[in-house]
This record gives C-alpha cells, sequence and structure tokens, in this order.
C-alpha cells in the first residue's frame, strides 16, 4: 500500500484533505493525524476490524487497549457507560487538551477496541486538525500513539512515515507536535481517581479542582513489579537502538560524571551520544552531544525528547548518557519516559 503524505495549515485547514481523511477511517482505514500530545493512528473506534489492523500496523500487542478520540464533549455520553461528577469537572477543565479519563464502558464500543476491558480510555484532542478529522472520520477514532510498538512515539510527520509508510493509508501532516509527551491517564471508573500515566497536566493541577489523588503504585515505584493498571504501561517503550543510563545529581558532578564515562566507554572503542541542555551542552568535551533546549523552558525540553531519541537510531552511538529532569514541575511526566527509555538504568553523583 502506498502511504499518502498531506500537508495542512492550521491558518487554513483544508476540508477536502480532511473529508479525504475521514473517509479512508469510516472505510475501515488507517489515517496518521497530529494531536498536541504526539501523533496519532487514527482507526474507527467502533469497528473492531479497524482496531485490529491498528495493532498490527503498530506491532502492538492486543491487551493494550487504545484510546478513543472524540471532537465534541457530548459525545463521551454515548461510549461512556457513567460519568463520574469528579470526572465532569476534570473534563471542564482540562478538554479539549492533554487529558485522557477512563470509563465504563458502553456495549457499543467494541472489546477489539478496549483490549477486552470493560472500560474505555477517552480523550478530547484541543488540537484543531485533530478534531475536524475525528468528526469527518464518524465521532469515534480510536488511536494509539503512531509509531511501531517499543520506538519512541511520533512527534513529526516524518516520523511517523518513518515507522508506518506502507503499512496505513494516509499522515496528516500538521508539523511538529506542540507537547510531545503523551496525555496524563486519569481512571474516573471508580470512586477514587487513580493517575495511571503521568503527562503535563500535572496532579497537582488536577487535585486543585477535585481534591486529593492517588497516583498507581507501578508509576510512582516503577521498580517494585506491582501490574500497572494501564496495560501498556508493562512493555517495553521509547527505547533508542544503543543502551540509555541517565545521570541524576547535582549539575556540576552530572556533567564531570558523563564527561569521565564518555572518556573511558571511547578508551573502549565504543560511541557516545549525550542528552544535555542548552545550559550544559558546551560543557561536554567528546561524544556525539544533543541538547533538548534550555532547562529553564520545560516545555521546549519535552518537545524534544522522542525526537532526540529517535534521533540518535539514525547515528552509529553505542551507547548514550542523558542528564535527569527530576525537578521539573512536569518532571514526572518527562522522567516516566526517559526512565523507561532508559531500562531504568540510573547512575546517581
Ligand atoms: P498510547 O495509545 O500509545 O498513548 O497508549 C495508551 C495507553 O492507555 C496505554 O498505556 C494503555 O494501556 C492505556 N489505556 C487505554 N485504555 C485503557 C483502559 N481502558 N484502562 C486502562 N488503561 C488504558
Ligand atoms: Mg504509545
Amino acid at each position: 500500500m502506498e502511504t499518502q503524505i498531506r500537508k495542512l495549515d492550521y491558518k487554513a485547514i483544508d476540508m477536502d484533505v480532511i473529508a479525504e481523511a475521514g473517509k479512508v477511517v469510516r472505510e475501515g482505514g488507517l489515517a496518521a493525524f497530529p494531536t498536541e500530545t504526539v501523533y496519532g493512528l487514527g482507526g474507527d473506534a467502533l469497528n473492531p476490524a479497524s482496531s485490529e489492523k491498528i495493532y498490527a500496523a503498530k506491532g502492538r500487542p492486543s491487551d493494550n487497549p487504545l484510546i478513543v478520540h472524540i471532537a465534541d464533549r457530548e459525545d463521551v455520553y454515548r461510549i461512556a457507560a457513567q460519568v463520574s461528577e469528579q470526572a465532569k469537572r476534570l473534563m471542564e477543565a482540562f478538554w479539549p487538551g492533554p487529558l485522557t479519563l477512563i470509563f465504563p464502558k458502553k456495549p457499543l464500543v467494541p472489546d477489539k477496541t478496549t483490549g477486552g476491558l470493560s472500560t474505555v480510555a477517552v480523550r478530547m484532542p484541543s488540537d484543531e486538525i485533530a478534531r475536524a478529522f475525528i468528526r469527518a472520520a464518524g465521532g469515534f477514532v480510536a488511536a494509539p500513539s503512531a509509531n511501531v510498538s517499543g520506538r519512541p512515539s511520533t512527534t513529526t510527520a516524518a516520523h511517523v512515515a518513518e515507522d508506518l509508510s506502507g503499512r496505513i493509508e494516509m499522515i496528516l501532516d500538521g508539523g511538529q507536535a506542540v507537547i510531545g509527551l503523551e496525555s496524563a491517564i486519569v481512571d474516573v471508573s471508580e470512586e477514587k481517581p487513580v493517575i495511571l500515566r503521568p503527562g503535563v497536566v500535572t496532579r497537582a493541577m488536577m487535585e486543585a479542582v477535585i481534591g486529593p489523588m492517588e497516583t498507581d503504585l507501578a508509576v510512582t515505584a516503577p521498580d517494585s513489579g506491582i501490574k500497572p493498571k494501564a496495560p501498556g504501561m508493562k512493555y517495553r517503550h521509547y527505547a533508542p537502538r544503543a543502551e540509555l543510563t541517565i545521570v541524576e545529581g547535582e549539575t556540576e558532578a552530572v556533567t564531570a560524571q558523563v564527561n569521565r564515562l564518555t572518556a573511558e566507554a571511547e578508551r573502549k572503542g565504543k560511541r557516545v551520544g549525550i542528552i544535555a541542555t542548552d545550559e550544559t551542552a558546551d560543557r561536554y568535551e567528546r561524544g556525539l552531544v544533543k541538547s533538548l533546549g534550555a532547562r529553564q523552558h520545560e516545555e521546549e525540553i519535552s518537545r524534544h525528547l522522542f525526537e532526540v531519541l529517535r534521533s540518535f537510531d539514525e547515528t552509529e552511538v553505542d551507547c548514550i548518557y542523558s542528564e535527569s529532569f527530576e525537578n521539573a514541575a512536569i518532571g514526572q511526566a518527562l522522567m516516566n519516559r526517559l526512565l523507561k527509555a532508559a531500562g531504568h538504568r540510573v547512575i546517581r553523583v
């Protein structure tokens, strides 16, 4: 199959292209599309055959449920069997936006879409192209991140093409995703809301709206062996081909340690990549140094994380050392992805 790539301009979204992509999905095909978080791989959420195609295209295990994307808030009531008061307040505060909520599902949603679960994950993106596309596709678009399973999520149409070209009908190109990390996921299907995946909508932001929340232990204590409530969180994720290690501590100590480790690895004939920030990039004496952006602009750091992880795959590096970001307001979201990419290899200095 030849994958059509269509460029779109946010200032004047070409509705003919949107209609074409919508038709692809309504007829059971797949189209990737931009959202404010990462690119999504969209299929008809109410058609089990489409969900099967999504799993096949990504090489994703089919027990890993898909998030259903909607364009209009009221549509949640067509697929959720129950919407709690707390859920309503979160929807009011953060939809449209990078927050996914988990509800008990109505029978209309096929088991194939929810990986056999009795709940359904729903998100209403703020991205204008995404919402126009969802409406054109029939209103309910199942969309995981548009990457081959295990690889970093995609934040540009070129990344999507790299992973999925020839496997899907169409890619809508809306340029670079502004947030760059996937949505926060909150389970509101039971009495106490639980954060299953941290995102840029932080626990503090949500607690300001609904009061105390819990975070799934599998997120806060990833080494505990506890089974995550979001099935997808148990899988190996985001891993670049080279072995990634995070070096954590005070900046001075971190840069010194990375310089030592780099020199040592190079002596052994290894090629080294370094994930740095604008503030520290010129302190590294050797290795292939890539900056995520300025540490004081957290949104810049998160926007570039997956792009930088991917870009190392195009180089010949054998190992990568990364700085740590635990102190950022969105540090939990950022570190959750970085730690997964590193297989939890951390050196504390
Ligand atoms: P992705 O589509 O790549 O952003 O991943 C979606 C994440 O949402 C995965 O970790 C899924 O396991 C999780 N998820 C989707 N639906 C549910 C659900 N009904 N219950 C719990 N987690 C879910
Ligand atoms: Mg994903």
